[in-house]
Formats: C-alpha cells, structure tokens, sequence
C-alpha cells in the first residue's frame, strides 16, 4: 500500500558499511520525511495488531527506541527501553550475545516489568537475529511474556528468524 511504498523509498542502501562486504540499510531518512515516520508507524501499527493484546512495547537500543516509543503512544500501551550495558543503574537483568566480532549485552531495570506482563519486542532491522534474540532472553527473565516480535525490515538471507525459535515475527519490508 501507499505507506509501505513510502517507507521502502525512504530506507537506503549503503554499501560496505560498516565493514566491507556489508550492505546497511539506513533508517535516518525514514525518521526525517515528513510523512514517512507517521507512515513507518501506521504500518508498524498494523503488523503488530496480530499480536493484541499486550501491555508494553518494547524498544532495542538505540533505533528500535525511535520507533518502538512512537508505536506505544499510537496504540496506547507503555514502552520498555532495552538498554545497551552499562548505562543503568542497579539493579538490571543482563543478557550478552555473539556479534560478528565480540560480544555486546543488553540489560533491563529489574522490577520495570510486571509478572505475566505481555511484550512486544521491535527493532528497525533483524540481521541475524542476535540483538533480538537476546533481548527476549533478557524481557524473559524479567518476568515478561514476549508476544511476538516486530521489524520495521527483515534481512531474510541472514536467516534471523532461525535464532528467534519459536517466537513470531512479522516485519514491514523485507
Ligand atoms: P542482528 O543482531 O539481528 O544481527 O542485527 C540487528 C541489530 O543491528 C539491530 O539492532 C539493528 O539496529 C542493527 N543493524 C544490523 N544491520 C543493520 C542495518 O543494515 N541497518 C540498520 N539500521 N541497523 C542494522
């Protein structure tokens, strides 16, 4: 439709970056248009009405916050911002997880989200899935039911949805 076709012109490619050899899409133009990020999240609205109802959006650092936080106030449920380590104070859950060089982690404030609370995790792009995949790991042990899971674009050879097991994922563009 008319909203999918505006995001997708507004996403670009960016060759070998940030390694050579990497194609990466950028979102910035997405965020910048006007009327493209009002259409971003219709369309995020719209895939994630398969997994109502939940209570919190929840948003991977930093560009699932630009658009997981929007998401939450069009649809009325809180956010939950999933930190990058180190940047919270006691006390957090923690969650680390395979980079292609390295490893990062992730952390949640303890006690933010309610027993049996239902989660929807978003991110702008699922690669290999191993943000994603450590971030319901880590809203998991925080007590949350993950519902699903949301992109704004999937990157379908990486085969992200293999590290995602079970979980469901819908995306915008792939
Ligand atoms: P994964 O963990 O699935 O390999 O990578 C996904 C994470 O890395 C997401 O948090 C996403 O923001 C970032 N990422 C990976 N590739 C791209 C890309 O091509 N464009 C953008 N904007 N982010 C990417």
């Amino acid at each position: 439709d008319a909203d999918r076709a505006l995001v997708r012109s507004l996403v670009r490619e960016v060759a070998d970056f940030p390694a050579p050899g990497v194609m990466f899409r950028d979102v910035a133009g997405v965020l910048a248009d006007t009327g493209g990020f009002a259409a971003a999240v219709r369309c995020l609205a719209e895939v994630s009405a398969a997994f109502e109802p939940f209570d919190h959006v929840a948003g991977m650092e930093a560009r699932g916050f630009m658009f997981a936080a929007p998401l939450a106030v069009h649809l009325g449920t809180g956010f939950l911002p999933v930190r990058k380590a180190g940047k919270l104070p006691p006390p957090v859950h923690h969650a680390s997880y395979q980079l292609e060089y390295g490893t990062a982690a992730l952390e949640i404030r303890d006690g933010v989200v309610e027993p049996g609370a239902r989660v929807l995790v978003l991110d702008d792009i699922l690669a290999t899935g191993g943000t994603a995949s450590a971030g319901v790991d880590l809203l998991q042990r925080a007590g949350a039911e993950v519902v699903g899971l949301v992109f704004l674009m999937e990157l379908p050879e990486l085969d992200g949805r293999a590290r995602l097991g079970d979980h469901r994922v819908e995306s915008v563009l792939d």
